[in-house]
């Protein structure tokens, strides 16, 4: 641990990869298959951690422990304000962690250490938002329903839930899911990434720490196809919360049937940044280069088509050109880089992929493109496309890299239309200074979350997801805690009840 913290601070890769046990029932567990997943860090190339590789049984165990926790009320049934507490000093241990927690973070993810930090410290904020849910969520009464008859609407706990996370922000999204269900009451099993479970493990031991009970919080750790699969087929879990691919999220819909488990999905993206002619061009220029730089465009909200008016066009990409070649690319441990690494060697090919493919379809490369793999480590500069056909794979699919494809617009109806012309649904930002094209516009662009005259900012106040193919449900909010709840009805037969047969 102390040396970790010294690792942490001076910024240095660790001599032997930092090892995990999972995490079930309150106490270190090892598993049954003896097997690790040795994780290199991507923007250096040499083995930083180590997490074992679980089976089904593993998961058996963990569930177990849930239910165990769940069912005897050590946490479903303690009061509100008990559960605000523990979820408080969680979050105090998670701040006094910030530096091993945002290096192991950087180490596994490639992601900038600044970002790494922010994220951590994000995340710490909205553990002590989700506190305060806690003590907040309630039902409601019907005092309509005549004389002899009342009626109560009550909020529970939805039982155990089965958490799946993605490898692009493992702490940052286990933490807008995560308190949000402990805050409910429920109790819970989660499937971090293999390639990024570190921060998590770590998490659930600074949860003990705070005074979590035994069983409330488990981890396992391994492979999405063995693991994830079991966890959201699991008889005894009640909701399984599963952020990453489209693809992987209509599995894990299908697997859930069985039991017929809630869902929440919090799926891909193909987010427009849709700018009129009237924008701050500067702002939006700067801005449209951070959405899609920001996680090497590793992101789900990572604003990847722009959808700008013909009139601006041109000027618009210079200046979002120039913000470009200001962009630094490369060791995520060196404070003064804006981009990290991309986070594997077949996320790095499936990126170069998409670029040649733009070329084909005989888009026009305005910038970028370049890209260094030298050993194991995966650099890509950010990528400007202009005259990108709205049917074309680089206008359609999401490709979770720095590269941002440009189709013009003559009309607010073409617009809207680019806009909602894609599968997904997650996000949208708007750059215009006439209100009422902003709000004429907001209205009607199929997205979880819009913004105007901005980007990819917020706080754990704002619920988000998605329409269409990007998800089913709202993490974080007041709707975040109602997310991990069932409603029961009770009906309250006051005086005497009319008989049947008199
Ligand atoms: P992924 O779908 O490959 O994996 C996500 C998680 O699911 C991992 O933990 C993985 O091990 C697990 N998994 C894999 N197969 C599984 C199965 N059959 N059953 C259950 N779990 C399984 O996604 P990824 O590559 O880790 O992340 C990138 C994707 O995540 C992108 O599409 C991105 O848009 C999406 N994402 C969405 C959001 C959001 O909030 N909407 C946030 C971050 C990432």
């Amino acid at each position: 641990m102390g040396n970790l913290y010294e690792l942490a601070t001076t910024l240095r890769l660790p001599q032997q990869p930092v090892r995990s046990p999972m995490f079930i029932d309150g106490a270190h567990y090892t598993g049954s298959t003896g097997e690790y997943v040795v994780r290199k860090s991507p923007g250096h190339g040499v083995a930083v951690t180590e997490t074992l590789r679980a089976s089904a049984q593993d998961l058996d165990a963990a569930v177990a422990a849930a239910r165990r926790a769940f069912d005897d009320g050590r946490w479903s049934r303690i009061s509100g304000e008990q559960r605000a507490a523990v979820l408080l000093k969680a979050a105090q241990r998670i701040r006094d962690d910030v530096e091993t927690l945002a290096w192991l973070e950087t180490l596994e993810s490639g992601k900038p250490i600044n970002q790494s930090r922010g994220e951590i410290m994000g995340a710490a904020g909205t553990w002590e938002y989700a506190a305060g849910l806690a003590r907040v969520v309630h039902g409601d009464t019907h005092d309509t329903l005549g004389d002899d008859l009342f009626g109560l609407v009550v909020r529970q706990p939805v039982g155990v839930v089965g958490i799946v996370t993605p490898w692009n922000f493992p702490f940052f999204i286990l933490s807008e899911r995560l308190p949000f269900a402990l805050a409910a009451g429920c109790t819970a099993v989660v499937k971090p990434a293999e390639l990024t479970s570190s921060t998590t493990l770590r998490l659930a031991a600074l949860l003990s720490e705070a005074g979590l009970p035994d069983g409330v919080v488990n981890v396992v750790t391994g492979l999405g196809s063995v693991v994830g699969q079991a966890l959201a087929e699991h008889r005894d879990v009640d909701m399984v919360s599963f952020t990453g691919s489209t693809p992987v999220g209509r599995s894990v819909l299908t697997a859930a049937g069985g039991n017929m488990k809630k869902v929440g999905l919090e799926l891909g993206g193909k987010n427009p940044q849709i700018v009129f002619a009237d924008a701050d061009l500067d702002d939006a220029a700067d801005a449209i280069a951070f959405g899609i730089c920001f996680n090497a465009g590793q992101c789900c909200v990572s604003g990847s088509r722009l959808v700008v008016h013909r009139s601006v066009e041109e000027e618009l990409v210079a200046r979002i050109k120039a913000v470009f070649e200001k962009v630094r690319v490369g060791d995520p441990l060196d404070a003064a880089n804006h981009v990290g690494a991309i986070v594997e060697a077949r996320q790095f090919d499936k990126i170069c992929g998409y670029i040649e493919a733009g070329r084909r379809d005989g888009a026009q490369l305005v910038y970028g493109s370049t890209s260094t793999k030298e050993g194991e480590r995966f650099f890509i500069q950010p990528t400007l496309f202009r005259n990108v056909k709205p049917d074309s794979a680089l206008a359609q699919e999401e490709i979770f890299g720095p590269v941002l494809s440009v189709t013009p617009f003559d009309t607010t109806e073409q617009a809207i239309e680019l806009a909602n012309g894609a599968p997904y649904g997650l996000a949208a930002s708007i750059w215009t200074r006439d209100v009422q094209q902003a709000f004429g516009s907001f209205r009607r662009v199929q997205a979880g979350r819009i913004w105007v005259n901005c980007t990819i900012t917020g706080g754990p106040e704002m619920p988000i997801g998605g329409f269409k193919e990007s998800g089913i449900g709202r993490e974080t909010g007041r709707y975040g805690i109602e997310e991990y709840t069932e409603l029961k009805s009770v009906h309250v037969q006051l005086g005497k009840r009319a008989r049947w047969i008199a």
